[in-house]
């Protein structure tokens, strides 16, 4: 497993603002509640309906479903993130944990090495737990859990573990938007931060570009069930995300992916004031350049009418403060 390390700073009880008896919310929760909702998620694993894919693999008997896993989570690496939205990483970095396996099948993954083979150590919950307790001795402002979708049983177990050994850092839940509504409700009172992809807003082409079927429609409930629990983002005093709904959508070539439905739903089922993190960072990866408009990086016309689609829907946070086209730096060739 890969570890980087940080310079050791431990995060201080109350720190967020928020009341250090009751936030993070599984504290509020309690020890028992939690122990049983890890009782029942990992009972399902026998005929694993965990995610959206719902194969029922029988994963307690060691078979590995449709997301490469099986009974125990596989982690790749876990270290401090600098790199993801200011109200997640603030100055301390995120704890970033990256679980091997993913519920899709994109063709332009940019992690294909962790989500689409092996990598990864397998490991059980105690070693899971230990893990977020390191990142807290790091320092860290949250525990990020990157692709979570299938590991949801094992993370609650792991959680109940680590809560009485002292872990008090808030749960950002970083998936590719395709979960069940069951298992997001074990998740009710357990994540303070939902940070769910808003990937395609039209099934057929989830199904061509993620191998999977319904997408948009099933992204939008969760979406919705998400909101529902955590509302709009909230940030502390300094910035820094303590609870709340950050969506994010990676803008593909030739607006493929869809922003402006996208958009739409957002600001009028959730909120006008739900962050969502427009991105430009496609670039083709894996097996992208089997798909003639993905072979290609985002060209920055493409973009500014991407943000321009966001913002018009009537969304503005997480946007460009300034049309990318109108930015310094940019110029026109
Ligand atoms: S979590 Fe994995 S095994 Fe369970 S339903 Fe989803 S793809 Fe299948």
């Amino acid at each position: 497993m890969q570890i980087m390390m940080g310079e050791p700073m431990p995060r201080q009880p109350g720190e967020s603002g928020n009341n250090p008896e009751t936030y993070p919310s599984y504290l509020s929760l309690g020890l028992s509640e939690l122990q049983s909702r890890a009782v029942r998620a990992m009972e399902g694993l026998s005929r694993c309906a965990g995610c959206a894919v719902a194969c029922l693999a029988d994963r307690l008997s060691g078979t590995t479903g449709d997301c490469r896993s099986g009974r125990y989570a596989r982690v790749s690496g876990f270290f401090p993130h600098f790199g993801e939205e200011p109200p997640i990483s603030g100055w301390r970095g995120s704890g970033t944990i990256f679980f091997s396996g993913c519920n899709l099948r994109c063709i332009y993954c940019q992690n294909h090495e962790t989500s689409q083979t092996d990598e990864g150590e397998e490991i059980t919950e105690r070693q899971l737990a230990d893990v977020m307790l390191r990142i807290q001795d790091l320092g860290c402002h949250n525990i990020n859990l990157v692709t979570p979708s299938h590991v949801v049983p094992q993370f609650l177990a792991a959680l109940a573990l680590a809560v009485p050994d002292g872990l008090r850092l808030p749960i950002v839940y970083n998936t590719g938007g395709y979960d069940s509504l069951a298992t997001l409700r074990l998740l009710d009172g357990v994540v303070d931060i939902y940070m769910p992809d808003a990937k395609y807003d039209d099934d057929q082409v989830g199904l061509r570009l993620s191998g999977i079927p319904h997408y948009a429609k099933v992204n939008r409930l969760v979406l919705k069930e998400m909101h529902r629990q955590v509302g709009v983002l909230q940030t502390d005093a300094n910035g820094v995300a303590v609870r709340g709904l950050l969506i994010r959508h990676l803008v593909l070539p030739g607006h493929l992916s869809g922003i402006a439905g996208i958009a739409r739903f957002i600001a009028s089922q959730l909120s006008g004031d739900a962050y969502a993190n427009v991105m430009s960072q496609y670039r083709p990866c894996y097996n992208a350049c089997q798909y003639e408009s993905l072979d290609r990086r985002l060209t920055w016309e493409e973009y500014a009418e991407a943000v321009a689609a966001a913002r018009s829907a009537g969304l503005w946070q997480g946007l460009p403060s300034v049309s990318p086209l109108d930015a310094p730096g940019f110029w026109r060739l």
